[in-house]
């Protein structure tokens, strides 16, 4: 009896090795988190650039994973207000960013990089906020007329702050692939990786643009080394992965201002439903093993593994 148990084990955990070489159920407390995002990417365009097969990247991420849709909600849909949510969790009224044009420095210990050190310490993880856009997502302090930028306050809590600078997707890629070799094999880590590309192509051609599906691809491709590199240091198996993005995009069109239409995609097989820019945040906290009811403010979302609704 117990050697047919043991037998039937033994097998069980063969065939899940066979499986896939993606993200297991690692303990949480061995596990790092990649977020990505996708600037500006739409919803309906990716789903459809996925069905093209024009998404290996994405289709291999979420194969064993998921990818569900998100809706942006109760702020403008642009790169400050999309953002301040995503890395926080909190709602406009708490981060005081709403938009581009109005918002304050985002208080300290409020983002999810500050959480993960609060929680596990400041040598228990690291933290790498890496970024292709100025001022949206710095970290400046105030001018004689301006607010200080949103992560003026947050930087300080950040094992890595790498922004503040305008750059291109193989700039950004590369210095991903530094940090994930850096960070591969001394402890945890927590890298959010930001691509502008997408937004850039829909300003100045159009959401239904040749260049717009071009720049989802060149995101793609970069998505595809950064897992195939995760392989190669032997830390696939207990890296959660998340794309996600601020805003969508208006359809044929070079704007968003009403662009609420976003998605969550991931390596992670919990992730199962629907929900809204708010959830995000929680979903890699938890996920990350943070106890989401110690959290003050507390997060007005949820993660998207809850199986509840609210
Ligand atoms: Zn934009």
């Amino acid at each position: 009896m117990r050697n047919s148990l043991r037998y039937s084990g033994l097998v069980l955990a063969v065939a899940l090795a066979l499986s896939s070489a993606a993200f297991k159920r690692s303990p949480v407390e061995q596990r790092n988190a990649i977020l990505i995002s996708w600037d500006g990417a739409l919803r309906e365009h990716v789903r459809a650039a996925l069905a093209r097969n024009q998404l290996p990247g994405l289709a291999r991420l979420i194969r064993n994973g998921a990818m569900v849709d998100i809706d942006v909600v109760g702020h403008s849909t642009d790169t400050k207000a999309g953002h301040a949510q995503m890395l926080t969790g909190y709602d406009a009224q708490t981060t005081g960013v709403y938009s581009n044009n109005r918002y304050k420095a985002i208080p300290a210990g409020y983002s999810i990089f500050e959480r993960l050190h609060q929680v596990f310490g400041s040598k228990g993880i690291a933290t790498i906020m890496l970024t292709s856009k100025d001022h949206n997502l710095g970290s400046r302090g105030p001018g004689l007329l301006t607010e200080p930028d949103p992560y003026y306050w947050v930087r300080p809590g950040i094992t890595v702050f790498d922004g503040d600078q305008i750059r291109s997707a193989s700039v950004v890629g590369g210095k991903a692939l530094h940090y994930i070799g850096r960070f591969a094999n001394s402890g945890r880590f927590l890298l959010f990786i930001h691509f502008s590309e997408i937004d850039a192509a829909g300003h100045k051609h159009g959401e239904d643009s040749e260049e717009y599906d071009q720049a989802l691809a060149v995101c793609d491709k970069w998505l595809g080394t950064l897992l195939k590199e995760l392989e190669k240091q032997g830390i696939d198996d207990r890296t959660l992965v998340y794309v996600t993005a601020d805003h969508g995009f208006e359809r044929a069109s070079k704007r968003h201002g009403n662009a609420p239409h976003i998605f969550l995609a991931t390596n992670d097989p919990t992730v199962k439903i629907d929900g809204q820019q708010r959830d995000v945040a929680p979903t890699v906290l938890s996920a990350m093993g943070v106890d989401l009811s110690k959290i003050r403010p507390a997060l007005p979302g949820r993660p998207l593994s809850a199986a509840s609704s609210n």
